[in-house]
């Protein structure tokens, strides 16, 4: 998990859908990864998020970004 940022998906059904398969190839710290038929954050990545929101335009509200600092 990251220090500082968590990527929080509040609905884990859509990391099965064509959407979330799109989150792989946007984000451009990799963070989504395909593994099987379904898409998985990269915890051990977290934190190489830039807070771009191109995950959040494919995801809307399902997909929570997670400051953990001021
Ligand atoms: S905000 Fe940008 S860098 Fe962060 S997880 Fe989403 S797409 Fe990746």
């Amino acid at each position: 998990m990251g220090m500082f940022i968590e990527i929080s998906v509040r609905d884990k059904e859509f990391l099965r859908t064509a959407a979330a398969r799109a989150l792989v190839d946007a984000c451009p710290v990799e963070i989504f990864e395909p593994v099987d038929r379904r898409v998985r954050v990269n915890k051990d990545q977290e934190d190489e998020c830039t807070l771009c929101g191109r995950c959040l335009e494919i995801a809307g509200d399902r997909i929570e970004i997670i400051k953990h600092y001021d």
